[in-house]
């Protein structure tokens, strides 16, 4: 498998790729891949004559530098991962290599990242707007894949291709789960077994209130309660629970508000944030 770690020999690789007329998919992540990261790469390696996978631990999208010290960082596992697939190449930078400089930009998502993990995590959607403008510059892909896992982080992204044109598709994909099902995440490598145990409670919480509302309780903040209260007595402390619009993302209190919605949640184990969310009607 072709990796490269500069920016200049990428671009060439990609240009001359461009001219023989290839069409070029992209699957950004941070790595430590699970099977829910090779869903995404699985679909573009299908529907693209050469992918890019980059992997890289954007410092500016934590608003915690221990969360960010922790990352699991798996580069040798993670490219035996990706060797198996023959139009697949690696992007690897180093931190040095996308920020020569610290960025002056500041990105702001208005309405959009005024709820749930923008609100928590202040500055958050700033580094990933400016990441992924980066590596969309730098890859000039015809398509780009993210997870519905992080269902925010694809409406932020959907905005910035809107505003900025950039002259490209995003695919959003379903997200992958385990047996139990917990969304798969690179950090539940971080969870203890006893935590793991317990982290199932976020989408048991998740499909509680999907019953709830499909047995038709129209009133949301009884829902919300619901939630609250299925998470007192558990180790798990919950941030936030939200119901919201599927595309603005903006809370609804009733189903009359939208055709779709969002469920969306955050809850920590110990010092390990997890998310997730689900989509109705599914
Ligand atoms: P990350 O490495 O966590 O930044 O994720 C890279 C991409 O994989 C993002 O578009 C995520 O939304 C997506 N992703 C992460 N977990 C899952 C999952 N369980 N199922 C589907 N996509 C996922």
């Amino acid at each position: 498998m072709l990796l490269f770690d500069q920016i200049p020999a990428l671009k060439n690789y990609l240009r001359d790729s461009r001219h023989e007329g290839k069409t070029i998919g992209f699957v950004p992540t941070m790595g430590a891949l699970h099977a829910g990261h090779l869903s995404l790469i699985e679909r573009a390696v299908k529907e693209n004559d050469l992918v890019i996978c980059s992997i890289f631990v954007n410092a500016l999208q934590f608003n915690n530098a221990q969360d960010y010290e922790k990352y699991p960082r798996l580069f040798e596992k993670d490219i035996n991962l990706l060797a198996k697939y023959p139009n697949l190449y690696l992007f690897l930078p180093e931190h040095r290599t996308m920020y020569s400089e610290t960025p002056t930009l500041k990105m702001d998502f208005g309405q959009l990242e005024q709820v749930m993990e923008g609100a928590h995590r202040p500055g958050h959607f700033n580094g990933v707007g400016i990441v992924v403008s980066k590596l969309f510059h730098i890859v000039q892909p015809h398509r780009a894949y993210f997870g519905q896992k992080d269902l925010q982080q694809c409406r932020v992204i959907e905005c910035m291709v809107r505003d900025l044109s950039f002259d490209l598709e995003c695919i959003i994909c379903p997200t992958v789960r385990e047996d139990d099902g917990l969304a798969m995440s690179s950090r539940n490598l971080r969870l203890t077994p006893e935590q793991r145990k317990h982290a199932v409670l976020l989408p048991q919480a998740l499909f509680l209130a999907r019953d709830l509302i499909q047995k038709e309780q129209k009133d949301f903040s009884v829902v919300r309660q619901r939630i609250t209260d299925f998470f007192e007595n558990t180790p798990l402390k919950l941030e936030y629970f939200e119901i919201v619009h599927s595309e603005n993302l903006q809370p609804v209190q009733t189903i009359a508000e939208t055709s779709r919605i969002a469920l969306c949640i955050a809850a920590y184990l110990g010092e390990i944030r997890l998310i997730d969310n689900i989509l109705l009607p599914e």
